[in-house]
């Protein structure tokens, strides 16, 4: 279904500033195409080496972003559903997360915008696995958090499936 609220409303600014109306953010537009072309040239450059880099970006912006919420006050139910607004407001599919016992979580993605089809990747979200790593690290204090894909759409899902839990090293 199309959505016009005016939060999906771009402001192009004539010095060639675009800001995304609902959050004053200073944004660009990158196509899923260019994302894939970009995950690939990855791939093509460090082989199994670029899920890792892929992740750890993710988990470095995730938690940013995380600790920017936090910083407006906002609780922990309160940043996970800011989580969810914007990541649909920017287009990276629908999140849905759930809370489980002991701080671990769920989170199911439609439409996930970081899919990457490639041989030898049955799952392929890593960027987002480490946004959703990087913001629960973020959200529980000095406690390390790991997400890992557990279905992925490049599998044949209708949907990605993250598991994100306590981290424990080495493994991740
Ligand atoms: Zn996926």
């Amino acid at each position: 279904m199309l959505s016009k609220s005016p939060e999906d409303v771009l402001i192009r600014e004539a010095d060639g500033t675009l800001k995304d109306a609902a959050t004053r953010a200073h944004v660009f537009i990158l196509s899923r195409s260019a994302f894939r072309s970009l995950q690939n040239t990855l791939y093509d450059k460090f082989t199994d080496a670029a899920s890792l880099i892929l992740y750890d970006m993710g988990e470095g912006y995730g938690g940013k972003l995380a600790s920017g919420l936090l910083k407006r006050g906002l609780s922990l139910e309160e940043t996970i559903k800011e989580v969810e607004r914007l990541g649909y407001l920017a287009g990276w599919g629908r999140e849905h997360f759930r809370i489980l016992e002991n701080a671990h979580a769920e989170c199911v993605v439609k439409n996930s915008m970081f899919s990457l089809e490639r041989k030898g990747l049955a799952n392929s979200c890593f960027f987002l696995a480490g946004v959703f790593g990087g913001i629960w690290s973020a959200m529980h204090n000095n406690q390390q958090f790991f997400a890992k894909e557990l279905e992925c759409t490049v599998s044949g899902y209708d949907h990605c499936r993250f598991a994100i839990e306590e981290r424990k090293l080495p493994n991740r």
